[in-house]
């Protein structure tokens, strides 16, 4: 497998964000991607998809219900060539509609970190979990993660010049959620993103521009491992891609903590053999390998709950249980322990 960088979720000025494809594609190719996703709210921009400064750039779309609260419930749909906004009040028919066109789905942000003072601080952003028939969830958002902590003026002016001190993981609550849904025997697949703007952001008369898209694609990604190298050719390009997102063949990485590239995660029963995102049939001994491209704190959970974990650069877990198997490497970066790595499972059954 080849493994790509990608950014699956960003705004340009045809919703809330402040450059247009071509120049955020260039932000991208600085950032060393080679795949960027725009994701403008509620709008599909048709003919822009293609190659510009060495990065595919692809269009799909955040889709909402702009009746209801603004910042709940949104839903990336990706990989259909159609306008879906206009399914926006009725989601699971929303789910149906992208699936039936070949499409692929995912809860955008899910939870949220609530302000201080009340007891759930993480409270959920998306509140139709009784959906169906849907890809994946988005287990981190870099902009919901900072936007998430209240910040009096002068606290807000020192995270505006070192925002990266805010930046620590998903939140606990996405990640019990989706080992629950896994561990129901649901194949739900976890994707990261910057959730780009470009625009500045502040209190009062304090504004800054905190995350120029540049900055926000070195942060949290979603690394593909596609089949053979990109050709240049978009059809071609855009399928492995998108098979790639909807096979769970991907991870997450926070990029700016070390550069994740390089990460492996399979499994092995038998003569069967599997990547993350698969299905692995158990015969007799499972055998699961993990590797990090820097030394790191390595976890590998079963349906939720760590089975076995190390400090370095790789692990290796033999057993006889069945489960949902999945990583996460977590390294000090700015003083304290921080997410790095989060792989998509491996579904042994
Ligand atoms: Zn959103």
């Amino acid at each position: 497998m080849f493994e790509i960088a990608a950014n699956t979720q960003l705004h340009t000025p045809y919703s809330d964000g402040h450059q247009y494809h071509r120049e955020i594609a260039q932000e991208a190719a600085r950032a060393g991607l080679q795949a960027v996703i725009a994701t403008d709210h509620n709008v599909r921009v048709f003919g822009v998809e293609g190659y510009y400064h060495g990065v595919l750039l692809l269009t799909g779309e955040e889709v909402h219900d702009r009746r209801r609260a603004s910042g709940n419930n949104h839903c990336l749909v990706y990989n259909c060539d159609e306008e879906m906004s206009p399914w926006a009040p009725a989601p699971q028919k929303l789910l149906d509609a992208v699936r039936e066109r070949g499409g692929l789905t995912f809860f955008s942000h899910p939870f949220r970190r609530e302000p201080r003072g009340r007891d759930d601080r993480q409270a959920p952003c998306w509140t139709h979990w009784d959906l169906q028939r849907f890809t994946g969830i988005e287990i981190w958002n870099h902009q919901t993660e900072y936007k998430s902590w209240r910040l009096n003026l002068p606290l807000f002016v020192f995270a505006s010049l070192f925002p990266s001190l805010l930046i620590s993981g998903p939140f606990p609550a996405t990640l019990r959620k989706w080992d629950e849904l896994t561990a129901g025997g649901r194949r739900i697949v976890g994707i990261g993103g910057s959730d780009a703007h470009g625009g500045s952001i502040g209190i009062g008369p304090y504004r800054r521009k905190v995350f120029p898209y540049e900055y926000a694609f070195r942060t949290i990604n979603t690394h593909l491992l596609i089949e053979e190298p990109l050709t240049g050719d978009l059809a071609k390009d855009k399928a492995m891609i998108y098979g790639a997102l909807q096979a769970g063949h991907c991870f997450v990485s926070y990029d700016l903590s070390a550069p994740g590239r390089g990460f492996i995660f399979n499994a092995q029963s038998g003569a069967d053999q599997a990547i993350q995102g698969d299905d692995l049939p158990r015969r007799g001994a499972i055998h699961l390998y993990a590797e990090c491209p820097s030394s790191a704190h390595i976890r590998l959970l079963r349906n939720g709950r760590t089975v076995a974990e190390t400090r370095g650069r790789t692990l290796r877990h033999t057993t006889s249980d069945a489960g949902v198997y999945r990583v996460e490497a977590w390294r000090r970066f700015r003083g304290l322990p921080r997410g790095w790595i989060f792989s998509n499972p491996i579904y042994v059954r």
